[in-house]
């Protein structure tokens, strides 16, 4: 029987935060050239040019632009299909839209040219996944079946055959099999809310920004998109969240008109809604022997800062760091020094931000309490400082805490 081929990195799951781990891994800047294999069963094509947009897609930051030039594939997704935003607005139903309680984030405020972009969830892993395999990764369309950790190697076993790793990386999402597999546990909080996704056009443009309304019941985000029309995210305790996807498509925007104080007025779907559950999870521990937990797969978190991908490429940037380095200093990447280093970088950095969400939201979304009411007048105050808008414009840029070195430079990998 051939020996099954023995890869440094096997990644399992290539959504956008696998994909990224690979791409880093498969062109590291300076050190030695690594054999990676990426395990995806639902490898998606790029969305063809002039249709309409797809109805997931994510916010992301200024240091995931960098991550995603340092993997080289930037140059595949800035293009017609991606939306440049240059403010936020935000403001809580107590006040009006354009009430002095709402607080703006604009990007000339910080001398940038916008504070991130828009795009779909799926081209953002295809054209991760193209930058991969353009850069010699090697691609296999089938899930993990099993994995058995041995002293010096990972055997994983696919539906295709076997292969062999140095090291796993489970970027299998919040149902990781890898995690299951290997008994790293996950903690999980139910937000009991749903989030609601869908594209909308609005009666006004949506002027290059973020619009994010907090109410007592949830959140509703309404993020502009290239065609000009925008991306609902609606996070709505359960029972609204189920009334509102009962509703038939003129009577859901009769109440989303309601929900969005009219901000861009009129408002009419133009896509199905998809629905999400919303829980947080956190994996005590991200890493076992020769096997780390990236993206999804180690935390989930609330979306209404639109920070998930964000984080798991932060996830998948620090871990081919280290990894890289190890194998340049020729040492075993998969060992247990090298994994614990990442866990202590990234999950200090995933724990702050997790927190920071969750505080917003039981604050602004659902609380009415002395403390609640201090952060609705904590926006005003916070627009009235330029000081602080900057301070929260670079946080929300994600360009604080201990960023990976592919974020701070950017530049493409050798
Ligand atoms: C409503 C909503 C809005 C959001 N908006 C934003 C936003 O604006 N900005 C942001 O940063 N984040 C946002 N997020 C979060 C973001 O979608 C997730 O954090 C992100 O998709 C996680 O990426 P991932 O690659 O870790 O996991 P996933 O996207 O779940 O990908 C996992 C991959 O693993 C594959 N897989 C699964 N099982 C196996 C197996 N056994 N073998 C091999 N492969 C397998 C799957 O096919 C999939 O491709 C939002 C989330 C929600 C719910």
């Amino acid at each position: 029987m051939p020996e099954a081929p023995l890869y440094d990195v096997a990644i399992v799951g290539g959504g956008p935060v696998g994909a990224c781990a690979a791409a880093l891994l498969a062109r590291p800047a300076g050190g030695p050239r690594l054999r990676v294999v990426v395990l995806e069963p639902q490898v998606p094509a790029l969305p063809a040019a002039g249709a309409p947009p797809d109805v997931r897609v994510v916010a992301i930051s200024r240091a995931s632009e960098r991550l995603l030039r340092a993997a080289g594939a930037w140059a595949r997704i800035a293009g017609p299909r991606v939306c440049a935003y240059e403010r936020m607005h935000v403001w809580h139903e107590s006040t009006g839209v354009a009430g002095a309680s709402a607080l703006v984030f604009d990007a000339a405020d910080v001398g940038e040219p916008n504070l991130g972009y828009i795009l779909e969830s799926r081209l953002l892993q295809a054209a991760l996944l193209e930058a991969f395999t353009e850069a010699g990764g090697e691609l296999e369309a089938a899930p993990l079946a099993s994995l058995e950790v041995g002293e010096d190697r990972v055997r994983i076993a696919t539906a295709r055959g076997a292969i062999h790793a140095r090291l796993v990386v489970g970027a299998d999402g919040a149902q990781s099999a890898v995690r299951k597999a290997v008994g790293l546990g996950a903690e999980v909080r139910d937000y009991h809310e749903t989030a609601i996704v869908a594209t909308v056009a609005t009666a006004r443009p949506h002027a290059l920004t973020a619009w994010q309304r907090f109410m007592g019941n949830g959140t509703l985000a309404f993020l502009p998109l290239f065609d000009g029309t925008s991306s609902i995210v609606w996070s709505a305790d359960e029972t609204l969240a189920a009334r509102l996807l009962a509703a038939d498509p003129a009577a859901f925007a009769v109440e989303l008109d309601r929900a969005s104080d009219l901000a861009l007025g009129a408002t009419r779907l133009v896509s199905e809604r998809a629905a999400f559950a919303l829980r947080r999870l956190t994996a005590p521990r991200y890493v076992a022997r020769r096997v780390a937990l990236i993206g999804d797969a180690a935390h989930v978190v609330h979306p209404l800062a639109g920070q998930g991908v964000n984080l798991g490429l932060l996830d998948a940037a620090a871990l081919a760091q280290l990894a890289t380095a190890a194998a340049a200093r020729r040492e075993d990447l998969g060992s247990l020094g090298v994994l614990r280093a990442y866990e202590r970088w990234r999950k200090s950095e995933v724990a702050l931000m997790g927190s920071a969400i969750d505080t917003f939201d039981r604050l602004l979304s659902h609380g009415n309490g002395p403390l609640s009411r201090l952060a609705r007048q904590g926006l005003g105050f916070v627009n009235r400082s330029q000081e602080l808008r900057r301070f929260f414009i670079r946080r929300a840029l994600g360009m604080t805490g201990e960023l990976p070195e592919a974020a701070r430079r950017g530049a493409p990998a050798g």
